[in-house]
């Protein structure tokens, strides 16, 4: 087990890749507190996995809601070892579709929730000799995606301040890395989809871009966050960590 007693939190963790990469984590022997904005989604997740497991109803945009949940975590189990900012949305559409409220939204989200997470564990981890956090980023923080600008920019964002946090945070023993999932079968994925003129025709697509000849599923990016969180990534932050398939690699034959 090569997260034997440590400490993690998950966010997004009532679905898709946030709720596979806490099981996995538990798995792996970690204390997981599962957080989510749906309260009850979070429990499922917990319950599922039983023994130390716990779950959080917690807004990421808030940071009163995140100083509470941190300062309860610190208290309870002592320390925080590993962060996971996986929480995230996708609102469709290119600048000229996009409303300024939704603009801020999906900043807020996907980018500014890990300025405000992060920053609320890392007196602890340093205090403690050390930590590991890691974002969910994006091929589409990497490459552009038609009629998704928002959503782009914000993971873009995610590469670069986790960039920022692993050169700031290597003195204190905190390592920060990304992961750049491609398209992943998750409930989010399915209203991307959705939001297209012909769904079918879309999901389709999407799996033709891949080389590999499929939708990853959220344990592909779990097994990434396990081994990014133990110490066989023990010399490797800031990161962008690409599992995508090999979309980004070239044209699919
Ligand atoms: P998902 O199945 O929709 O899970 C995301 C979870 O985060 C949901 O439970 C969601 O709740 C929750 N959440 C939303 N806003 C929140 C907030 N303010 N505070 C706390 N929790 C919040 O999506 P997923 O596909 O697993 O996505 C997880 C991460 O992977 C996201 O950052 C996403 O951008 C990234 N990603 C996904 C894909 C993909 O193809 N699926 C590809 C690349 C990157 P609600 O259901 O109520 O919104």
């Amino acid at each position: 087990m090569k997260l034997k007693d440590k400490v993690a939190i998950v966010t997004g963790a009532g679905s898709g890749i946030g709720a596979e990469t806490a099981r996995r984590m538990a798995r792996e022997g970690a204390k997981v507190y599962c957080a989510d904005i749906r309260a009850e989604a979070a429990e499922k997740t917990a319950k599922e996995i039983g023994g130390d497991a716990k779950s959080l109803e917690l807004d990421v945009t808030s940071s009163s809601a995140i100083a509470a949940a941190v300062e309860r975590i610190s208290r309870e189990a002592g320390r925080i070892d590993i962060l996971v900012n996986n929480a995230g949305i996708t609102i469709v559409g290119s600048i000229m579709d996009l409303s300024e409220e939704q603009w801020d939204r999906e900043l807020d989200i996907n980018l500014k929730s890990i300025f405000l997470m992060s920053r609320a564990v890392w007196p602890q981890m340093a205090g403690q000799g050390g930590g590991v956090i890691l974002n969910t980023a994006s091929i589409a923080g990497i490459t552009a995606i038609p009629a998704d600008a928002a959503y782009c920019a914000s993971k873009a964002g995610v590469v670069m301040l986790t960039k920022c946090m692993a050169v700031d945070g290597a003195r204190s023993g905190i390592r920060v890395n990304c992961v750049c999932p491609g398209f992943i079968d998750t409930p989010m994925i399915h209203g991307y989809f959705n939001d297209q003129p012909d769904p079918a025709a879309a999901r389709d697509y999407a799996v033709r871009l891949h080389p590999l000849g499929r939708l990853g599923r959220p344990d592909d990016i779990a097994d990434a966050f396990v081994h990014l969180a133990t110490d066989d990534a023990k010399w490797v932050t800031g990161t962008a960590h690409v599992v995508d398939g090999g979309l980004l690699a070239g044209l699919p034959g």
